[in-house]
């Protein structure tokens, strides 16, 4: 099956810090695979401004070698469509906190054409950016503008970041950028629940017994240390991409397939939270292997009371899921890169088969990585004589493999960039549901705080620490194995 392409308008996409990490390894990238697909018209041109004094050639051979270097062995490209590309860059030395170079960044707009300001900066430039593209007048109703996580590290500093924002732009030009909703089956999460029949009549506390998200990776906290450290696996990973996880599988049917019909459904789902009992979350640090340093080494802070794990029971108190648990973990250096839901429906009311067939149960899990998939684990008859044996079997729908390699899905920041162009927010973050994941989780931290919480110590390559484990274990439950 090929995707289908459709062109968007031509557009004008500055990228503020055009030269850092994050344009190199992924938004240049992503933009050249979408010019490599045929998605832009002519006339698209793509703007990188940085304090790194560059010219446009500079700048051209700059993205060129960050194409050769994380473009990896992306195939469907022309020989020398890596020239044309280059022939759509230019670059500007700009300071965010002055005026040198903005003058100039004006004077290359198109009028009339959608226009889109990625903020690939830290977030205390933000209000800096969004002040002076103001000044300059490149702040009209056709302009966006992308923001990048993390927006806020409280409910605090989110709000001032959202005001600093809200002084020059309204709501519907602000895209909060969170890779995981970009993501092929976080979408397909929407379209099995809302597109089928089959699934969302049981979609509730009377047919499911709990919900596990994890998100494990197998990497420490390699060069982000110093911020890590302020940061930690809730800041970091639950407040955002876990929590908006939690919404999709959790929320309301929208009314319609609309941001803010969606966004609307997502924000009840975060003020239904209960808050998190400080019994129901167990926060771990990764000890050093024979290799690699451990985790207070990797910051260099033997005293740092910050986690790289996290595991927590959470309630929602609404009608659909009032007493059904969801689970969530996620940490650094465990056993395997993995990120899934998993839906695990209760048990048939009565077993009518013998006591030793076993107990059953369905399990619908959504793979986000690696191999983005979903498998359904059905209950069948073991094979062969001898009885009936029961067994569980996953149908399997690797996507790759059912919709055929050509159905190789843009990835996230393609598909979030062209979101953007073409001015659709439904995976964007509101700005109240970012306050409202900030206000949940503000009260947890201040506690850890106050406390003086120290997270477990837990072995590189395992699961996290054994106190996860018993999190589940207490309520005669288990995690699923954490496996590529
Ligand atoms: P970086 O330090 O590598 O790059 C920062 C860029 O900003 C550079 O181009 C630099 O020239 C520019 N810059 C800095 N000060 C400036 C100023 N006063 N005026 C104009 N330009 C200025 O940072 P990064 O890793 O690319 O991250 C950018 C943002 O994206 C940060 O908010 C980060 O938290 C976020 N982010 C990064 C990643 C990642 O993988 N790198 C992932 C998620 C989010």
């Amino acid at each position: 099956m090929v995707s289908r392409i459709i062109p968007v308008e031509p557009f004008d996409l500055v990228v503020f810090g055009g030269t850092g990490d994050l344009a190199r390894r992924k938004i240049l990238p992503a933009l050249f695979r979408r010019f490599c697909a045929g998605q832009m018209e002519n006339g698209t041109r793509i703007i990188g401004a940085a304090r790194t004094a560059m010219d446009d050639v500079e700048y051209r051979a700059f993205v060129a070698e960050a194409l050769i270097e994380f473009n990896g062995d992306h195939t469907g490209c022309e020989p020398g469509t890596i020239k044309r590309f280059q022939e759509i860059l230019s670059y500007v030395t700009l300071d965010a906190k002055g005026d040198g170079g903005w003058s100039e960044l004006a004077a290359k707009m198109h009028p009339g054409r959608v226009r889109a300001f990625y903020f690939s900066v830290g977030p205390s430039l933000f209000g800096d950016l969004a002040l002076r593209l103001h000044q300059y007048g490149m702040a009209d109703h056709d302009t966006r503008i992308v923001v990048e996580k993390p927006f806020g590290r409280d409910l605090d500093t989110a709000r001032a970041l959202n005001r600093s924002l809200a002084d020059h732009f309204n709501e519907n030009q602000i895209y909060r950028i969170d890779h995981y909703l970009g993501k092929e089956t976080v979408q397909n999460l929407m379209a099995i629940r809302f597109g089928n029949m089959l699934f969302e009549p049981l979609w509730n506390s009377q047919y499911v017994d709990h919900i596990q998200i994890t998100v494990a990776e197998t990497v420490g906290v390699g060069g982000r240390g110093e911020y890590y450290d302020r940061s930690g696996a809730m800041r970091d990973m639950v407040q955002n991409h876990l929590m908006q996880l939690l919404c999709l599988i959790a929320m309301e049917p929208p009314a319609v397939f609309d941001p803010d019909a969606v966004r609307d459904e997502k924000l009840k789902v975060i003020r239904a939270l209960n808050p998190l009992k400080p019994d129901h979350v167990v926060r771990g640090q990764y000890l050093a292997d024979e290799e690699k340093p451990g985790y207070l080494e990797h910051v260099e802070n033997p005293d740092s009371l910050t986690e790289s794990f996290i595991a927590m029971k959470l309630g929602i108190s609404n009608w659909r899921w009032a007493g059904t648990p969801f689970y969530l973990r996620s940490g650094k250096r465990l056993r395997a890169r993995t990120s899934e839901i998993a839906v695990v429906f209760k048990e048939a009311p009565h077993n009518i088969f013998t006591e030793d067939s076993g107990r059953h149960r369905n399990i619908l899990t959504i793979r986000l990585q690696p191999n983005e998939g979903i498998d359904l684990d059905v209950t069948i008859k073991e094979p062969g004589p001898g009885g009936m044996r029961l067994v569980d079997v996953p149908l399997d729908m690797t996507f790759s493999e059912a919709l055929g390699p050509d159905a190789d899905a843009p990835d996230a920041y393609e598909r979030l960039i062209m979101d953007v162009v073409r001015g659709n927010q439904t995976l964007f973050m509101r700005g109240d549901e970012v306050e409202a994941a900030w206000a949940w989780t503000d009260p947890v931290i201040a506690g850890w705080e106050e406390r003086g919480d120290r997270p477990i110590p837990y072995d590189t390559g395992s699961s996290g620490p054994e106190e996860a484990l018993a999190l589940m274990h207490r309520d005669g439950r288990k995690w699923r194995d954490i496996r590529a």
